[in-house]
């Protein structure tokens, strides 16, 4: 698919990576298949091919209204297309691309709210008492302390985790600490910028991301050994930081040492003796996130350290489907994410679980919503 962008309203950066994205497209199809919004809602405009066809009418001939942009509101940024596509094709760089220059059709009312519930989740201050309402899980265990620490680590501990579910981050640290490892734990604040950049304010992701960059640099440059993420969206966007800049920006080489250097703790994990811990509950069903399989391509690794304390694999009907979460789009995109969740939990429950475990906060306080069994952070179980 050839591009000629004619579009003022995009940066030459932006402007050529749309147009190698959009040529490597070769219109098969494939995607089609597998993207969730299709699936559910039959329409090729709401399909990946279907939004790569808007992206490129947008930047070629600056075409685009109201209904193309919620075409582009409907994706869910779940990245199975990429996955499924045989040539290559980096959609979410494509989407994210794309959005940015349909956002200003959007209506003021709109953007107020969409405003609104961006800063209300990135503001901890603001979230805390929310958060506490909507409280998942507490801590449930002692805090443990390492023997004798062998290396540090520096935990992501993402901006609405520890209100949501302070469980998650405690767990992580005990069983990191069992392993005699040190963990340093980010400040709530310091957000991945994920949820910014999804929702087109990319300048103020932007100033997120180089503040993290600089940051972290700093503390890795001090002999931090790794960035531990305990939610695979937060992991996915610092993975993806370096493509944030042009290769000529100095932030561009910061960004792929930060980003070299992190690791979901699935991926920490899957390196260490596990052979001292233990697993509280062995029928349970994974859920994996969509940024573990297709942002991450990590698919399987957690299922495989499961399987080292006797956990047996479960088929899940469709597991390459998003659960319908996506960061913010459960608030904004109800009835899609609803349905897509009910699939969901039909699926992850067809195996008779006693719990249903995950790796992302956004897919486990979403599926506990629709669901009559828990839903907890696989990390969760390895804390006895
Ligand atoms: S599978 Fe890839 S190449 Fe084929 S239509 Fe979809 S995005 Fe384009
Ligand atoms: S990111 Fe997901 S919802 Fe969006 S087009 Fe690709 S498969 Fe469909």
């Amino acid at each position: 698919m050839h591009a000629e962008i004619k579009n003022n309203n995009v940066s030459d950066a932006s402007r050529d990576k749309a147009n190698q994205i959009i040529e490597s497209c070769v219109h098969c199809g494939f995607c089609l298949a597998t993207c969730p919004t299709y699936q559910l809602l039959g329409d090729e405009l709401d399909s990946p091919r279907g939004r790569i066809y808007l992206i490129k009418s947008a930047l070629e001939q600056n075409q685009f209204s109201l209904k193309s942009l919620r075409h582009m509101d409907r994706c869910l940024t779940c990245r199975s297309c990429e996955t499924t596509c045989p040539s290559g094709v980096e959609y979410g760089q494509l989407l994210e691309i794309g959005r940015d220059i349909m956002e200003p059709k959007r209506g003021k009312l709109q953007s107020l709210y969409r405003y609104i519930v961006r800063k209300t989740l990135l503001s901890p201050t603001v979230f805390r008492p929310i958060g506490y309402f909507y409280r998942h899980s507490k801590i449930t265990s002692k805090s443990a302390k390492p023997e004798k620490a062998n290396s540090t680590v520096l935990l992501m501990s993402g901006c609405v985790q520890p209100s949501l579910a302070p469980n998650i981050n405690h767990t992580i640290k005990n069983v990191l600490s069992k392993l005699n490892i040190e963990v340093l734990e980010s400040s709530q604040s310091q957000c991945c910028g994920a949820l910014d950049q999804h929702l087109s304010a990319t300048d103020d992701a932007l100033k997120k991301v180089r503040r993290n960059i600089d940051h972290w640099t700093q503390q890795l440059e001090s002999g931090v050994e790794s960035i531990i993420s305990s939610a695979s969206g937060c992991g996915v966007m610092i993975k993806d930081y370096p493509k944030l800049f042009k290769s000529s920006d100095p932030y561009f080489q910061k960004a792929l040492f930060v980003s070299s250097k992190t690791k979901d703790i699935a991926e920490f994990l899957s390196t260490m003796d596990l052979s001292g811990l233990n697993l509280s509950e062995l029928n349970v069903t994974y859920h994996e996130p969509c940024t573990m399989q297709h942002g991450q391509e990590l698919g399987g690794l957690v299922e495989s350290i499961l399987s080292q304390f006797g956990y047996i694999k479960k088929t899940v009907k469709d597991s390459h489907i998003c659960c319908g979460s996506a960061g913010a789009y459960s608030i904004f995109e109800t009835k899609i994410s609803n349905q897509l969740r009910d699939n969901k939990i039909e699926n992850l429950n067809a195996s008779k679980p006693n719990m249903i475990v995950t790796s992302n906060i956004g897919c486990l306080m979403h599926l506990q919503k629709g669901s009559s069994i828990p839903v907890k952070h696989w990390v969760e179980l390895l804390d006895v």
